[in-house]
């Protein structure tokens, strides 16, 4: 049965797809029927998250990526084209963190992470932005964070890039509504993964402390809000910065 949801004939590039959020994201778009590209630097891991996504029935590339370089993007977003035709969902998931005292960062590590987590997402947006428009819409999902609404205590150049990727998704937003590409944000909680996983004990408890549904996530619990946001069901929702948090922004 074909529903609002249904991305059969889609293709979906997922930045920093092969593990934590992305591949939780990758997931959710192969199990509504999209076609995958997974970007990240890694190809043995790429290499298994296409090879997991594949067994779900669709058709999944990989493509090394560093989303901070301008010619790795271009290459990435051409070799999708090449591979697929068309290019129709963009989310934009790769990111770091460096947590040190604002004091601290050297302005390598300080643009190491805007690098990645914000001229990242800029670098991707207009890559794909030509062959969207010339298909005629698209939908592109950036990640943002809690620190895209909060300040961080542990993580101050990451909670910039964070809270700048929502003031871009609104732009982008506005920009490209004449193409009819809707361009959101999701804000994940405290979610399991690689980049969460040194959290101290203390930490750790402090934070599910104050999260409503008392516990962390998990990768695949993004997949719902993006498939909304990739899909026909939300092609009148633009601009907007979605938590899934557990309840933590609400407290
Ligand atoms: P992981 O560390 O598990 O995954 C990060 C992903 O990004 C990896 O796939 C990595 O792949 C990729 N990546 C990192 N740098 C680059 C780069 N320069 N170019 C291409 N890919 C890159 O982290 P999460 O899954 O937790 O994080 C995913 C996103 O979710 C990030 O944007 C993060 O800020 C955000 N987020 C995470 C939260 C959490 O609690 N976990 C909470 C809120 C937001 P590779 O190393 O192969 O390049």
């Amino acid at each position: 049965m074909t529903t609002d949801f249904d991305l059969t004939g889609k293709v979906a590039i997922v930045t920093g797809g092969n593990g934590g959020i992305g591949y939780g994201i990758a997931q959710g778009l192969a199990q509504a029927g999209a076609d995958i590209v997974v970007a990240a630097r890694q190809p043995a891991k790429n290499a298994q998250a296409i090879t997991n996504l594949q067994a779900l029935g669709v058709r999944a590339l990989s493509v090394s990526t560093d989303v901070q370089d301008e010619t790795s993007v271009q290459a990435m977003v051409e070799a999708s084209v090449e591979t697929f035709g068309h290019v129709d969902i963009l989310v934009n998931n790769a990111g770091i963190n460096i947590r040190k005292a604002p004091q601290d960062y050297t302005l390598e590590e300080w643009q190491q992470v805007l690098n990645t987590n914000l001229t990242g997402v800029f670098l991707c947006a207009r890559a794909v932005y030509p062959y969207m428009r010339q298909t005629g819409g698209g939908k592109i999902i950036n990640i943002g964070s809690m620190t895209s609404i909060f300040g961080s205590s542990v993580s101050p150049a990451y909670a910039a890039t964070k809270g700048g990727v929502v003031q871009f998704t609104k732009s982008l937003a506005v920009f490209w509504a004449k193409d009819n590409i809707q361009v959101n944000a999701i804000l994940p909680g405290w979610i399991h993964t690689d980049l969460t996983a040194s959290a101290s004990p203390e930490r750790y408890d402090s934070i599910t402390i104050r999260i409503p549904h008392g516990r962390w996530g998990e990768p695949d619990e993004l997949a719902g809000a993006a498939v909304f946001l990739a899909s026909r069901a939300s092609d009148y929702v633009t601009g907007i910065a979605l938590p899934v948090d557990g309840g933590y922004t609400s407290k």
